[in-house]
């Protein structure tokens, strides 16, 4: 059994992926800003800073496990808040919780992409360069011309920066050569409290359901965190630097072509 962190533990499928970690029998120490083993705000510098200590502090000094849930979606103004949860919330903890993943034989991390990175038209290029430059500041403004467009391009932005992070880092000799496995999920629209928001304003409802999902629907939050579970499992050893759409079709449906 082993020892995993999860940020955004105490919603959505960081809950349920937290949640069948425990009842598996593995340790988890949960990050959120509230409700969590780890309490802390992942949209400061300090906060992620509290947040990589004291997951150190708890797990004493060795992971077996990271998944980086802790996100947040577009929504009118979430742009700064956004940049820094979905970005940095992820690669400075990361960073920090490198070596305790090395101490591990075989340690995995779970990184939240999410399907808009290639179902999302014209994100600039300069956008997700600002964010792998580490400069929020920069990020949101190349996309601020965008007007009300504006929330998605920087969360798109955000989730293709973290995959260039995941897929860059995944296959040097820090990662892969210390055992790390290092991997990112890409769900399409997941039925948690994020989707219900979305649902809930009459115009992110409109763009939410004329999306086109070929297999129909939803997805789970329950399913997700099957996969989360099996991609921190022994069945994933050979798994590294893959990005796995979970999003009944979407990807394919924009992309058929590409691979
Ligand atoms: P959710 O809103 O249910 O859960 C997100 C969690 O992140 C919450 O517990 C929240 O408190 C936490 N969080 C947000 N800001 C934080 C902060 N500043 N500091 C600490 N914790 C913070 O969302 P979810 O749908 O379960 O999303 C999980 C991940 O999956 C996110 O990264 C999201 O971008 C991604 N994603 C979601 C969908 C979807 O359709 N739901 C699709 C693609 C990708």
């Amino acid at each position: 059994m082993g020892v995993h962190a999860v940020t955004g533990s105490a919603s959505g499928m960081g809950k349920a992926a937290a949640d069948k970690l425990r009842a598996a029998g593995h340790t988890v120490i949960g990050v959120d800003v509230e409700e969590a083993d780890v309490p802390a705000d992942l949209s400061t510098p300090e906060g992620r800073r509290a947040a990589a200590a004291g997951v150190l502090r708890a797990a004493g000094g060795r992971l077996d496990g990271a998944v980086l849930a802790a996100g947040l979606g577009p929504a009118p103004g979430s742009g700064p808040a956004v940049a820094q949860v979905n970005y940095f919330g992820v690669v400075e903890l990361l960073e920090a919780w490198r070596p305790a993943l090395a101490a591990a034989e075989k340690a995995k991390v779970v990184v939240f992409s999410s399907n808009a990175t290639t179902t999302t038209p014209l994100v600039p290029r300069r956008t997700i360069t600002a964010f792998l430059d580490g400069d929020p500041e920069k990020a949101i403004r190349s996309v601020r011309h965008f007007g009300r467009a504006a929330p998605l391009m920087i969360y798109a932005a955000s989730k293709l920066a973290v995959s260039h992070w995941v897929r860059r880092r995944a296959v040097l000799p820090e990662w892969a050569g210390a055992g790390i496995r290092l991997n990112a999920l890409a769900p399409g629209a997941i039925r948690t409290p994020m989707v219900e928001r979305l649902l809930s304003s009459p115009a992110e409802s409109r763009a939410v359901e004329s999306f086109p999902v070929p297999i129909g629907g939803y997805g789970d939050a329950e399913q997700l965190g099957d996969w989360v579970v099996f991609m921190l499992s022994d069945a994933a050893d050979f798994l590294v630097g893959s990005v796995v759409f979970v999003d009944g079709g979407s990807d394919a449906y924009f992309r058929p072509d590409a691979w």
